[in-house]
Protein backbone atom coordinates (compact mmCIF):
# COMPACT_ATOMS: atom_id res chain seq x y z
CA UNK A 1 0.00 0.00 0.00
CA UNK A 2 0.71 3.76 0.13
CA UNK A 3 1.53 4.35 3.88
CA UNK A 4 5.10 5.01 3.75
CA UNK A 5 4.45 7.29 0.73
CA UNK A 6 1.83 9.29 2.68
CA UNK A 7 4.62 9.38 5.87
CA UNK A 8 6.86 11.10 3.76
CA UNK A 9 4.23 13.38 2.14
CA UNK A 10 3.64 14.86 5.45
CA UNK A 11 6.10 17.67 4.42
CA UNK A 12 9.19 19.75 5.89
CA UNK A 13 9.01 20.30 9.32
CA UNK A 14 8.07 23.80 10.04
CA UNK A 15 10.44 25.99 12.50
CA UNK A 16 7.62 28.45 13.36
CA UNK A 17 9.30 28.77 16.57
CA UNK A 18 12.59 30.64 16.89
CA UNK A 19 11.84 33.17 14.14
CA UNK A 20 10.42 35.52 15.85
CA UNK A 21 12.61 34.82 19.64
CA UNK A 22 11.15 38.04 21.33
CA UNK A 23 7.51 37.35 20.96
CA UNK A 24 5.48 33.91 22.45
CA UNK A 25 3.52 33.15 19.38
CA UNK A 26 0.57 32.42 20.98
CA UNK A 27 -0.15 36.08 21.01
CA UNK A 28 1.27 37.71 18.06
CA UNK A 29 -1.41 37.72 14.46
CA UNK A 30 0.84 36.29 12.06
CA UNK A 31 -1.41 38.37 9.53
CA UNK A 32 -0.25 41.77 11.21
CA UNK A 33 3.50 40.70 11.59
CA UNK A 34 4.24 39.57 8.29
CA UNK A 35 2.91 43.03 7.44
CA UNK A 36 5.70 44.26 9.78
CA UNK A 37 3.90 45.09 12.56
CA UNK A 38 4.59 44.79 15.93
CA UNK A 39 1.50 42.44 16.15
CA UNK A 40 1.21 41.38 19.63
CA UNK A 41 -2.24 40.81 20.81
CA UNK A 42 -3.50 41.94 24.05
CA UNK A 43 -4.98 38.73 24.95
CA UNK A 44 -7.48 40.19 27.81
CA UNK A 45 -9.12 42.89 25.01
CA UNK A 46 -7.91 40.63 21.83
CA UNK A 47 -6.53 44.27 20.74
CA UNK A 48 -3.70 44.39 18.59
CA UNK A 49 -0.14 46.52 18.31
CA UNK A 50 -0.40 48.01 15.07
CA UNK A 51 2.75 50.26 15.51
CA UNK A 52 5.63 49.11 13.37
CA UNK A 53 8.02 46.40 14.17
CA UNK A 54 10.61 46.74 17.24
CA UNK A 55 8.87 50.06 18.27
CA UNK A 56 10.23 52.18 21.15
CA UNK A 57 8.03 52.40 23.80
CA UNK A 58 4.92 50.37 24.52
CA UNK A 59 2.40 48.88 22.42
CA UNK A 60 -0.54 50.57 21.50
CA UNK A 61 -3.56 48.10 21.17
CA UNK A 62 -6.48 48.76 18.17
CA UNK A 63 -9.23 46.99 17.50
CA UNK A 64 -9.11 43.85 15.93
CA UNK A 65 -11.21 45.88 12.98
CA UNK A 66 -8.60 48.67 12.55
CA UNK A 67 -5.97 45.41 12.57
CA UNK A 68 -7.99 43.94 9.52
CA UNK A 69 -7.81 47.26 8.12
CA UNK A 70 -4.20 47.28 7.99
CA UNK A 71 -3.88 43.93 6.61
CA UNK A 72 -6.35 44.06 3.63
CA UNK A 73 -4.46 47.69 2.78
CA UNK A 74 -0.54 46.36 2.41
CA UNK A 75 0.38 45.40 -1.21
ZN1 LIG B 1 3.79 46.77 20.05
Amino acid sequence: MNAEQAAASAGPTETVDGERPDLSNSNVREDLAMAGRCALVHLPTGRTCLLPLRHQGPCEFHRPQEAQDVVSSRD
